[in-house]
């Protein structure tokens, strides 16, 4: 069957009820919460910048009172988990392979993208925004690309401290090469191991704030669920892949839940179970 054979409906955002409908079956499904990407106003190269600079800090004594949930360690949850470590917060980090490194981001191969102009071809941070827009088919979030765009630069120099082998020239600078059909040279890459080489820098970070037990890894599982309690997200359901126990960790911060393809068990436990299960191990007294 074809996908135009499918009649798919959002039919109210606000209760984000999803109907798919199709000539043999119909699926009625209702998504956690709503699709809000809760993007910042302001002109579109300022929106998160300003967010950023507005935001209230938290002081380096108070971090370590914050805990808080990652799920998913490749390059997206693994290095949020490790700096968010590094700044002095308590990290849970979860994934459902046996190690992070065996993460969907290993598969990456061509490379990663950034506006540094090297080969003064006339890059530059709107240039990079403006084809990752039209390679996603314009249906990219504006002002998430932006940011992307903006701090592309800062992205490759804190690989290569982190010692990720970038392909380099001759004479020791980076080399780049024109990639995906882009007019100018803006992809960095390791061979054809990108993906590979950026999880290890990013793996290395992981284990030395695990080292440093700031993060705590927990392989072999899987996020069943999402808890909400008075419409704020206080911490996940989760299921051993090796025992099928089924257990509830809670935290004391908004939820970062990083990943590519997260999908959650298409066996949830029962909200009331969830609920108690929360309660019971968050130690929340809610009569
Ligand atoms: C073949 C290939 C080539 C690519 N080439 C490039 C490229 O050249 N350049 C580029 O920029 N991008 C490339 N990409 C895209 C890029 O690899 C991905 O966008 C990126 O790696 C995604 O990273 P991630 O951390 O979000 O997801 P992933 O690396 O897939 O990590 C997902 C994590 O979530 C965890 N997880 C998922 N569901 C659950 C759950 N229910 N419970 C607990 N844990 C869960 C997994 O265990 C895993 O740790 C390529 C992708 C592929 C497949």
């Amino acid at each position: 069957m074809f996908v135009s054979d499918f009649d798919i409906r959002i039919s109210n955002l606000l209760t984000s009820v999803i109907e798919i409908q199709s000539p043999e079956y119909r699926i009625s499904a209702n998504m956690i919460g709503t699709l809000d990407p809760k993007i910042p106003h302001g002109p579109l190269d300022e929106k998160w910048r300003s967010h950023r600079d507005h935001s209230r800090l938290v002081s380096p004594n108070n971090r370590r009172k914050f805990e808080i949930i990652v799920v998913g360690s490749g390059l997206a949850g693994g290095s949020a988990a490790a700096t968010l470590g590094e700044l002095g917060y308590r990290v849970k980090c979860f994934c459902f392979q046996d190690s992070p490194r065996r993460a969907h981001s290993i598969a990456a191969q061509g490379g990663i993208n950034a506006a540094k102009n090297y080969q003064n071809d006339g890059d530059s941070v709107y240039r990079l925004f403006h084809d990752t827009i039209k390679g996603g088919d314009f249906r990219s979030r504006e002002a998430n690309v932006y940011r992307l765009a903006e701090v592309s630069n800062q992205i490759i120099d804190q690989c290569v401290e982190q010692g990720v082998p970038f392909a380099r020239e001759y004479g020791g600078l980076l080399a780049n090469r024109s990639f995906g059909g882009a007019q100018v040279s803006r992809t960095f890459y390791a061979r054809g191991q990108t993906g590979q080489q950026l999880l290890l820098g990013c793996y290395q970070a992981l284990c030395r704030q695990i080292a440093a037990g700031t993060v705590q890894m927990f392989p072999y599982t899987e996020m069943l669920d999402l808890v909400i309690v008075d419409g704020h997200s206080k911490g996940i359901i989760t299921r051993s892949l090796r025992s099928g126990t089924t257990h509830a960790a809670a935290m004391s911060q908004p939820l970062i839940a990083l990943t590519k393809g997260a999908r959650s068990s298409r066996i949830p436990p029962s909200r009331r179970f969830i609920r108690r299960a929360f309660l019971s191990a968050a130690n929340i007294n809610r009569s």
